[in-house]
């Protein structure tokens, strides 16, 4: 019997190999994890975007675009720490993160199950979708439109999830009225239907043509990078087998890839041929593919060159850190801030706007005082600002017309009950009463 017949012999069932599977089902775990993950952190108030205010949801706290050292410094380490992974392992983002692949991968399988495995094989050409004739019924065609709307459904609430409170999300899930957001039915319909034609109609063509997330990653890559390697040396045992090919979503041979290949370290080729050996008797040892660091063949050091590599990502990681830290530390939960109100309606010159902010979202009350002028020179709309959760209020401080002229000097204290305090100073240069007749 050749290799061609014993080949054809195994019987291929993936999920009743012990082992064999372990790859495909850690990225599993990954992927569900992460989709898990990106529904926790909004519902938990780990991070959001307060559209209202135009700031950052995080953990009860505002940050807002001007808390630079913050959001600067949590980019900074993000983006170093993803170069650090795209030198070590390539786009494996795409393979054990990427939601967009998880969705597509779930609706490969869906359309294998239901309507036979070359119904998933889709191209740009326009080419018709080829249906196995035994699934080629009604009823599987409906249970895959359903399951897809239904899936479309439950995923586009998810970005809906980082833009609107838990609670405005709960009532428009159970209809009812939801006015701070007038719009949200036509946002979900809108991200149902993105969703919906990913599923249906793109799947891995976004990745294959569209995603420029993961030519970014490839631009990372060296010979160095975490990649398949194949056993020359046991070549004989791939005679007129495909299997990890045919395995592979992003049309490739894993028997030959390359640094800039489209390649995303999903493993699910080396799962393949790792089956294929631990099922036959004839094939020894494992399967020929693995992943591997740099260049075995010329038996050079991967990891030397990948650490020196990976240096300035982890330089870049640790400042961003750093930054990051300071801004946590220096972090003011209240802001207060005076300025004219010139452009107020309703308001003079001698009119100032105190401008102050409570960047937590529970209960505050903040006490105002003014020193540098007497009480009969200045009123205050209000000494005392009370806000029910985060916001910014606006006090007006209207100065006596009667103030003599000259450049007079203020200052707004501003105190919190649990303990916060700060200072604005302002210079006003007074004009001093109009004399009648003069
Ligand atoms: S590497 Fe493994 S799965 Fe791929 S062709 Fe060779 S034997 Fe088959
Ligand atoms: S070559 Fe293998 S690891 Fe790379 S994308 Fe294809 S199946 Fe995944």
């Amino acid at each position: 019997m050749n290799a061609h017949q014993q080949l054809k012999n195994i019987s291929i069932q993936q999920e009743h190999v012990p082992g064999a599977q372990s790859v495909r089902s850690w990225r599993r775990f990954s992927q569900y994890m992460v989709i898990f993950i990106l529904v926790v952190i909004p519902l938990s108030g780990l991070f959001r975007i307060d559209t209202m205010s135009g700031a950052f949801h995080m953990l009860d706290y505002q940050v807002w675009f001007a808390d630079m050292s913050i959001i600067m410094g949590f980019w900074i380490m993000l983006a170093a720490l993803l170069i650090f992974m795209y030198s070590w392992s390539g786009a494996v983002f795409c393979g054990w993160v990427c939601p967009q692949n998880t969705l597509s991968e779930w609706a490969n399988n869906m359309t294998s199950k239901l309507l036979g495995r070359r119904a998933i094989m889709m191209d740009v050409t326009g080419k018709k979708m080829q249906v196995a004739i035994r699934k080629d019924i009604w009823l599987n065609k409906l249970t895959l439109g359903i399951s897809f709307l239904l899936v479309s459904m439950l995923f586009a609430i998810i970005p809906l999830l980082y833009f609107f409170s838990p609670e405005m999300i709960g009532a428009f899930l159970t209809f009812q009225d939801v006015p701070d957001a007038k719009n949200l039915l036509w946002i979900y319909v809108v991200c149902t239907l993105v969703v919906l034609v990913d599923v249906t109609v793109m799947r891995h063509l976004v990745c294959k043509y569209m995603c420029v997330y993961r030519v970014w990653q490839h631009s990372f890559k060296t010979r160095e990078t975490l990649h398949i390697a194949y056993d020359e040396g046991r070549s004989d045992h791939c005679q007129n087998c495909h299997y990890c090919e045919d395995s592979c979503f992003l049309d490739i041979d894993p028997r030959q890839t390359v640094v800039f290949d489209s390649c995303i370290n999903c493993g699910d080729c080396v799962a393949a041929c790792d089956t294929l050996h631990s099922k036959s008797k004839k094939m020894d040892g494992p399967g020929l593919l693995s992943f591997s660091f740099g260049q075995e063949k010329e038996g050079k050091n991967g990891l030397t060159s990948l650490l020196s590599r990976t240096r300035a990502a982890s330089v870049g990681a640790m400042i961003g850190a750093i930054w990051f830290s300071v801004g946590i530390v220096g972090y003011q939960p209240y802001v207060l801030l005076a300025d004219r109100a010139e452009l107020l309606q309703g308001t003079t010159a001698n009119d100032y706007r105190i401008n102050v902010s409570n960047k937590r979202y529970r209960a505050a009350d903040m006490q105002l005082e003014i020193e540098g002028l007497k009480e009969s020179e200045y009123t205050l709309d209000s000494s005392m600002v009370r806000w029910q959760t985060a916001g910014r209020k606006d006090v007006i401080m209207h100065i006596s017309p009667t103030l003599d002229k000259g450049l007079h000097r203020f200052t707004v204290h501003a105190r919190t009950s649990d303990g916060w305090r700060d200072d604005f100073t302002v210079y006003h240069y007074a004009q001093g009463m109009m004399k009648a007749g003069s």
